[in-house]
Formats: C-alpha cells, sequence, structure tokens
C-alpha cells in the first residue's frame, strides 16, 4: 500500500497500539490514518487505548488515587515544616527555663508526630493504590498489568512492614533492656530477636519504597500516552533519574531532598490536571461514544 498522506497535523501514535483489525503494530503512524495492512481507521483502536474513551467512572477514580498522594504530599510537607518550627520553639523554651520538665514535652511531641507521619502514608499509599487500579471495563488486554502489580505490591509490603515495626516496638521496649556499658552486655533473647526483625522491616521499607517509586514511573510514562500527554511521558523517564540523584548526592546540599520531592509532586500534579481535564472533556460529551459509558454510571 502506498504510504498515506499524513500532512493533516494529527498527533503520531506514540506507543505500542496494535491494529484492533488485524494485530499491526501502529507505532508513529498518523492517528487520522488507517491501517497500513488492513485499512482499519486508526481511530478504532485508538478508541480502547486513550482514557477519553474509557468510563468516566475508572478516570475518575484514577483522578482520586493522584489526587490522594498530591495532597498527602503536600500534607506531608506542612507537617515536616510545623515539626522543625515546634522542635525549635522547645529547645529554646527549654534552653530559657530548665524547670520545665523537657524530656515528657519532646516526647508527647515526637509521638504525636510519628502517628501523624503514619496517617499521611497511610494516604498516599491509598492512593497509589487507586491510582493504579485496573480498569473493569477494560476492552483490550492490561498492558500495564506488571508495573499496576509492581507499586500495589510494594503499596501492601509497606503496610505490613510498618504494622509489624508497630506491633514490635513495644515489645522490644517491655522484653528487654537496653545493654548498658560495663553492668550488663547480654541483652535478653526477646529484645534481640524483635528489635533484629524491626531493623530487616525497616530495610524492607526502604527495599519498597524504591520498588514503588520505579514501578511509579514506569506507570505514569506508560499511562501519559493515554493521557495524551508528551510532556508527563518524557518527565517520567527524566525524573526516575534525577529524583534518586537528588535525593541521595543531592542530599550533601540539603535543599536536594526537596528538589526531588518537588520534582516528583509536580509530576504527579500534571497527571492529576491531565485526568481533570479528561473527565470535564467527558461531561462536556465531546466524546460521543462515551456517553452511553457514562450514562450507565
Ligand atoms: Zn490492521
Amino acid at each position: 500500500m502506498e504510504p498515506q498522506d499524513q500532512t493533516t497535523g494529527a498527533e503520531p501514535i506514540k506507543a505500542n497500539v496494535q491494529c484492533v483489525g488485524c494485530g499491526y503494530n501502529l507505532l508513529g503512524l498518523s492517528a487520522d490514518g488507517v491501517c497500513p495492512e488492513c485499512g482499519t481507521p486508526l481511530e478504532e483502536s485508538l478508541r480502547g487505548y486513550l482514557l477519553v474513551h474509557r468510563s468516566g467512572g475508572h478516570v475518575a477514580r484514577l483522578k482520586r488515587g493522584v489526587s490522594f498522594i498530591v495532597a498527602g504530599l503536600l500534607f506531608w510537607v506542612a507537617v515536616q515544616i510545623i515539626g522543625i518550627v515546634v522542635a525549635l520553639i522547645t529547645v529554646i523554651v527549654v534552653v530559657r527555663s530548665p524547670n520545665t520538665q523537657p524530656p515528657a514535652l519532646l516526647e508527647s511531641l515526637v509521638t504525636t508526630g510519628s502517628v501523624i507521619d503514619l496517617a499521611v502514608s497511610a494516604v498516599i499509599l491509598f492512593g497509589w493504590w487507586l491510582f493504579t487500579a485496573r480498569d473493569p471495563a477494560d476492552p483490550v488486554r492490561d498492558r500495564d498489568a506488571n508495573v499496576r502489580r509492581g507499586v500495589r505490591s510494594a503499596v501492601i509490603a509497606q503496610i505490613a512492614l510498618q504494622l509489624i515495626s508497630l506491633v514490635l516496638v513495644p515489645i522490644t521496649m517491655s522484653g528487654g533492656t537496653i545493654p548498658m556499658p560495663g553492668s550488663n552486655p547480654q541483652a535478653s533473647p526477646l529484645f534481640v530477636i524483635t528489635s533484629t526483625i524491626n531493623f530487616l522491616a525497616g530495610l524492607g521499607v526502604m527495599a519498597a519504597v524504591v520498588v514503588q517509586f520505579v514501578a511509579g514511573m514506569l506507570y505514569v510514562r506508560r499511562l501519559a500516552l493515554r493521557l495524551p500527554d508528551a510532556r508527563v511521558h518524557r518527565l517520567a523517564r527524566n525524573r526516575m533519574i534525577s529524583c534518586p540523584i537528588w535525593m541521595t548526592i543531592g542530599s550533601f546540599i540539603f535543599i536536594g531532598p526537596v528538589i526531588a520531592l518537588l520534582l516528583y509532586w509536580n509530576l504527579l500534579n500534571m497527571v492529576r490536571k491531565n485526568l481533570n481535564r479528561i473527565l470535564k472533556e467527558q461531561a462536556a460529551g465531546q466524546m460521543g461514544g462515551t456517553a452511553g459509558e457514562i450514562a450507565a454510571l
């Protein structure tokens, strides 16, 4: 077949979308053309691919998920800033009047802080769970199955390991005493076992965070093709590399982790805006074929 005249200005397809007629890979072809193998209009193959053609319920679920993540991250930053300010005030108060029982005050503040921290992490993890939900009405096979499962496994692992730590810390505190130098070098077996498990759980959480970040960025990269948003697609790959660099090497200049968090937040916020736009387009009935799907919800 002759190459089609593709001067109509439609975007070339940037994903491995298969033709619904023959399975031919449509990567790089103009979206308003036809399949070079069987002549099926490409629009028909893209219908099942682009999110705007999916049910409004599914898009709304993804948007709810990413909104939880974006809001959770902002709240987390606010909590950290408040924590630093409170700590500074406490130090000043303690220095000025040393009779105000500082250990009890500090202890309650630290406990409150860690409870809020846990609650915010739970909101963010729940957001990732929703954001990586499968479309139950997926008309084609689930192309993102592996990255979705990667994110979701990491979410479950983090919750499970955090719960283990939460249960073990009081047991560790009651079951053993911290061996004092010179007095009794032998810690109780329970203390050794629980603190070892706690340490391993901590390592496990760190590993799960890394898995969730990488799988999450890969997921955003794929989802970007279905928004479609070429910028988000490109940035998801760039930030999969730049965020860990800012987080690790960048921490030597103190502001590095803040920049990493900003870049991460900004990318997810772009996805949120895109999903909002799609929901508005669907509500405005710009996609004729989805009107029935929206009505059926
Ligand atoms: Zn075809």
